[in-house]
């Protein structure tokens, strides 16, 4: 299989489409990048990297950092952590509040807002803020085998600034007792974790553990047990693009995460590692193009976790 003539393919079907959708501006730092930026990096468990587009161009991975936030808190806590937060598709917005009543202040699942704010508080506990963020950046930089990896301070303040709603979210779960730390605090890992600058290169690579049953297949270290690395893929199928997560499973069939950045990571277990990026996002919030160009990309390549 031919995998760059494939994303070259989908580059050029896209190229004349390049700004649909709508870019995030809830986040004003967010409303300033390019919408006409496209890119496509795929790392297979083979070590080789294809890629097409701004693939090198780095971009706000936003709430795709919660899959790597989660690992961590999985590293800390172990399974302790579903004590905190569910593990079913909330079938509402990222950035609900609505739920978080009727149950209790215990967030349906680790990628809406709120179940990654408990997460933060988890990967707080014993440490400052900085240290927590610089446990979360060297882990990716680890993942990512690329030490240039930064996280961006002016999206990080553009989110503080403006983050009401994140606000809300962890105000109402610590009423509940679901949050351990000082509200600011557990937003301020929060909103630098949200900030994290990644290009899709290295974000496909960053992801590939998830590809390759938990260990790095190119520098053979384990990052995750196999078992931990399934369940993680088994949370990004069923939550991990809110309340498309059921669209995505049906045209795409891979696990993923999305971002309000544009970015997509998807994951073709035992295959590869995706990351996508088009800034422009769809109705809930998830890349408008990002998401068509995985669909196309799994109908080439006949990749799905529900069959060839
Ligand atoms: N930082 C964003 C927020 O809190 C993350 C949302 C997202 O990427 N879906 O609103």
């Amino acid at each position: 299989m031919d995998l760059q003539a494939i994303i070259d393919d989908i580059a050029s079907a896209f190229a004349e489409r390049r700004g649909e959708g709508k870019v995030a501006d809830y986040i004003p730092e967010l409303a300033k990048v390019d919408p006409k930026q496209f890119a496509i990096a795929i790392t297979t468990v083979d070590g080789a990297v294809y890629t097409a587009g701004d693939a090198a161009t780095p971009f706000s991975i936003q709430s795709i950092s919660k899959v790597f936030m989660l690992t961590l808190a999985l590293g800390k806590a172990g399974e302790t952590i579903w004590q905190r937060v569910g593990r079913e598709p909330s079938g509402s917005a990222f950035n609900s509040i609505v739920q978080l009543e009727h149950e209790l202040g215990i967030p349906r699942n680790p990628f809406i807002n709120a179940g990654a704010i408990v997460i933060c508080d988890m990967v707080l506990a014993g440490y400052k803020p900085k240290e927590a963020i610089g446990e979360l950046l060297r882990f990716v930089r680890y993942l990512a085998d690329d030490e240039t990896i930064s996280i961006d301070r002016a999206v990080a303040k553009s989110e503080t600034q403006t983050g009401f709603r994140n606000y809300a979210l962890a105000n109402f779960m610590r009423s509940f007792g679901n949050l351990h730390h000082d509200v600011d605090h557990v937003l301020g890992v929060y909103f630098h974790q949200c900030a994290l600058s990644m290009t899709c290169q290295q974000l496909s690579r960053a992801g590939l553990f998830l590809a390759a049953q938990g260990a790095d297949p190119i520098s053979g270290y384990s990052v995750v047990s196999p078992k931990r690395a399934r369940r993680i893929n088994a949370l990004m199928l069923t939550c991990g693009h809110y309340d498309g997560s059921g669209d995505f499973a049906f045209h795409v069939g891979l696990p993923g995460k999305s971002g309000v950045g544009g970015g997509i990571l998807a994951i073709a277990p035992g295959k590869a590692s995706i990351a996508v990026w088009s800034p422009g996002l769809n109705k809930v919030g998830n890349s408008l193009l990002g998401s068509l160009a995985l669909e196309m990309l799994a109908a080439r390549t006949g990749w799905s976790v529900f069959g060839a």
